[in-house]
């Protein structure tokens, strides 16, 4: 049972998607060769606090930061670390939830770290285009699965991999709700309803689709080493299609 969400909820979770979009919007400018992921994910806790949210990672299954900051060949699920300074070339994906009132955000991102290779520039830019394919086919009575298979698609037109273990999911007073999102098609005859709240996250590798998890048992890498990026907004379905909230 998917859980559609109430003008309350959907009005509390635009507040909290705001509040997600500020910290993305310092991300773009603190972003730079130099930095530590550390001082990204205090920021970020700071903004949330600031505005009276609570960050929804931190302590989410024992996850002990506000953002998950994974550089270059890490896909997801990285920890902010004093260690790891940011250089020139690098990619970053911030991922980044708050909690307004009991109601969630959940938005990604991934920035480049002053110039980077070209083709690590069009691995940003299709998995960002891919994300908007996606978007783009949600809307009250529409299937689920053609916006997985619009990410699939765009996916397919670069020639990158697609991570399957992992995917978007619908939130609300969780961070993760039903129903599970795949990035590619499944089959799934899920149909959108208004008022139903998604997270939809496409994560590209520039090689392979496959990943692993570190002996943290957070991190997840590609298998090839390859870059990997990730953009996800929280949306709102509506009649007409959708609204995102994770955006100013
Ligand atoms: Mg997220
Ligand atoms: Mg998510």
């Amino acid at each position: 049972m998917i859980h559609r969400k109430s003008r309350e909820e959907i009005k509390l979770m635009k507040e909290a998607g705001h509040i997600v979009a500020l910290v993305h919007q310092e991300m773009k400018k603190v972003i730079k060769p130099g930095i530590t992921t550390f001082e990204l994910d205090k920021i970020a806790h700071d903004i949330i606090k600031d505005n009276k949210a609570f960050p929804t990672f931190l302590g989410y299954n024992g996850f002990p930061a506000t953002i998950c900051a994974s550089v270059n060949e890490q896909v997801v699920h990285g920890f902010p670390s004093k260690d790891v300074v940011l250089r020139e070339g690098d990619i970053i994906s911030v991922d980044v939830g708050a909690t307004y009132k009991g109601l969630v955000g959940d938005s990604a991102w991934t920035y480049a770290v002053g110039d980077i290779k070209p083709e690590i520039q069009t691995l940003l830019e299709a998995t960002e285009k891919a994300l908007f394919a996606g978007l783009s086919k949600v809307k009250n009575g529409a299937l689920l699965e053609d916006a997985s298979g619009a990410i699939e698609d765009v996916a397919k037109e670069y020639n990158l991999g697609i991570v399957r273990q992992y995917g978007g999911h619908g939130v609300g007073r969780n961070m993760h709700e039903e129903p599970f999102i795949y990035n590619y098609r499944t089959g799934n005859n899920l149909v959108l309803k208004s008022g139903m709240a998604l997270a939809i996250e496409p994560m590209l590798n520039l090689g392979v689709d496959d990943v692993y998890v570190l002996d943290d048992d957070w991190t997840v890498v590609t298998k090839d080493k390859k870059c990997s990026a990730h953009f996800e907004h929280t949306v709102i379905v509506t009649d007409d299609g959708m609204e995102i909230t994770t955006k100013l």
